[in-house]
This record gives structure tokens, C-alpha cells and sequence, in this order.
């Protein structure tokens, strides 16, 4: 498996420019922003001003228009149910609406993907708030050890996360809203006259601390994975993309029977 850390430079070397490409052909703009980090530590606090975000909705309607205009076809909410076999190897992902051909296929349906196959990988719950702010958010992001404040740039300030091992639940609750609440008074002091906007959870593909599983699944030839990234699966994307896409290309040229 790749070290987090190569992914991460390869990852972050990529995405200014990835983000240009992807807003120039699409029109659609998935606001990379430089914008700095305030970190209160053990060690006191401290400022990295090269911290970027991403508004990762807006980068996946992006990435979705883009491979629209390559000609990629898309089929949402048809789940994959399993593998289509020929001679000992793969020839197709089965749906309920019907088997889909292939010869490679790489799974990548993050904490659901052990249900596929025999991956393991945990479901670890995360809920998250947006608040909206008085015009008095801060211009950067703020984090401690147990919770971070990312302001957008058109207003309103994003407040993460829980960790709850809970399975498939993702149902917002009480509790985490009020820990969420409290997290921002404590990192902006001011913040508690903020109204929140949305309360919403996620399920992020882990259960193992973060431990990209990139690479072909044993057993089933022409059949590959691409999960387990945690709480990093936006960041490393681009690295783990490009790794899963150049195994597929050796395969295919050494000779996908
Ligand atoms: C609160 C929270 C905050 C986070 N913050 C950050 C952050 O700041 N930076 C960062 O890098 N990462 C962050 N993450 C983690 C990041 O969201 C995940 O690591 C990333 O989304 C994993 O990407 P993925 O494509 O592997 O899985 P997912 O994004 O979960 O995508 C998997 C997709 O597969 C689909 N699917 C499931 N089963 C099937 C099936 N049988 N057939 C077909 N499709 C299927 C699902 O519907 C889903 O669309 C955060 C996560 C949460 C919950």
C-alpha cells in the first residue's frame, strides 16, 4: 500500500490545477481556496498559511459534468450486487437492472464497499453543522484536537465533526448539535449567536485508522478497490485515482484476456 504521506504531496500538488481545469470546462467552480489555518495545540497556537479548502459538493457536480462531456456514461442509485465471472476472471458488475460488461472494475463505494465484497471496511460515523454567521466568521479555518470551524467563501461556516462507531446509522442527533455548538463557542468566541443552518451526517469509509486499500482484490482477477481513506478520502483523492487508473493500464497492456 502507498504511504498516506506520498499520497497527500501528490494529492495536493495536484489540486490548484485540477480545480482550474475542472472550473474552466464546466463552468462550475469548486472554490479551491488558500486560505489558512489557526491551530490551538499542547504546543500553543499556531498559523498555516498554506491550508486550503475545498466545497466538496460543488467539486463532485463538477467532476460529474466533466466526465459527462468525455462521453462517460453515469448510472446513479443503481448499486452494484455483485461480479459476473467468465473463465476465473471478471466480465461485469451485476445490478438489479441487469449485468454491466467489463473486463476491469475498480470498487470504489467507500463504507459500503465490504458489502460487495469481502473488503474490510467500517462504516465511522461524522455529523457536521453549518452555521450562519453575522458577517463576523472568521476569514480562515479554525481547529483544536476536537473540532474545526471552515468558513465559506459567500458566508456561513462549516463546524465538524463527530467520530461514532454506530454501523449505518446516519440519523443527525441532539447531542452531537449541542457538542457541535459548543465546540464553535469555544474555537470563535461569539459564535453562539450564530442560527444553525443544516445539520447533516456522513459516513466515512474506515474503522482502521487511515489505510487506503488501493489495488486488485485477491481472487477475482480484473476486479480492483479503491477505499478506506477515512477521514482523508477528499484530500487523497486525486493520488489514489491516478495509482487505481495505472494499475488498470498495466493490466490492460500486459494483456486483459
Ligand atoms: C463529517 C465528515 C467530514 C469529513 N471531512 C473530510 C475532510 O475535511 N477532508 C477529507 O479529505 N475527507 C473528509 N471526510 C472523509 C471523506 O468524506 C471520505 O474519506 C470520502 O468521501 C471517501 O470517498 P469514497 O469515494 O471512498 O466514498 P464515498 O464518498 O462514501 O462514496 C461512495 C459512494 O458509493 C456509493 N455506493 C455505496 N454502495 C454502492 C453500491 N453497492 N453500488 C454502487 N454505489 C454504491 C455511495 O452511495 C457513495 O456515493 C469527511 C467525512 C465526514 C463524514
Amino acid at each position: 500500500m502507498p504511504e498516506i504521506q506520498d499520497l497527500l504531496d501528490e494529492s495536493l500538488a495536484r489540486y490548484p490545477a485540477y480545480c482550474t481545469e475542472l472550473r474552466e470546462a464546466t463552468g462550475v467552480d469548486p472554490e479551491y481556496w488558500v486560505c489558512g489555518a489557526r491551530v490551538y495545540g499542547a504546543a500553543g497556537e499556531r498559523w498555516f498559511p498554506e491550508v486550503a479548502q475545498i466545497r466538496n459538493p460543488r467539486l463532485l457536480q463538477a467532476l460529474l459534468l466533466a466526465l459527462r462531456q468525455q462521453g462517460v456514461t453515469i448510472h446513479p442509485y443503481v448499486p452494484a450486487t455483485g461480479w459476473a465471472k467468465a473463465a476465473g476472471r471478471l466480465a461485469g458488475v451485476t445490478t438489479p437492472f441487469g449485468t454491466v460488461a467489463c473486463r476491469q472494475a475498480v470498487l470504489a463505494a467507500g463504507a459500503w464497499s465490504g458489502q460487495v465484497a469481502g473488503i474490510s471496511v467500517q462504516p465511522i460515523k461524522g455529523q457536521m453543522l453549518l452555521l450562519q454567521d453575522q458577517g463576523d466568521a472568521p476569514a480562515h479555518i479554525v481547529m483544536d484536537e476536537h473540532a474545526y470551524l471552515v468558513p465559506r467563501r459567500g458566508g456561513g461556516v462549516v463546524v465538524g465533526s463527530t467520530l461514532e462507531s454506530v454501523g449505518f446509522d446516519t440519523s443527525p442527533t441532539a447531542a452531537a448539535r449541542s457538542a457541535l455548538i459548543g465546540h464553535a463557542a469555544r474555537l470563535w468566541p461569539g459564535s453562539d449567536r450564530w442560527s444553525a443552518q443544516h445539520h447533516w451526517v456522513g459516513l466515512r469509509p474506515g474503522g482502521n485508522g487511515i489505510k487506503p486499500l488501493i489495488g486488485p482484490v485477491s481472487g477475482l482477477d480484473g476486479l480492483f478497490v479503491n477505499t478506506a481513506h477515512f477521514r482523508l478520502g477528499i484530500t487523497l483523492s486525486l493520488a489514489s485515482a491516478a495509482r487505481v487508473r495505472r494499475m488498470l493500464a498495466e493490466q490492460a497492456k500486459a494483456g486483459v484476456p
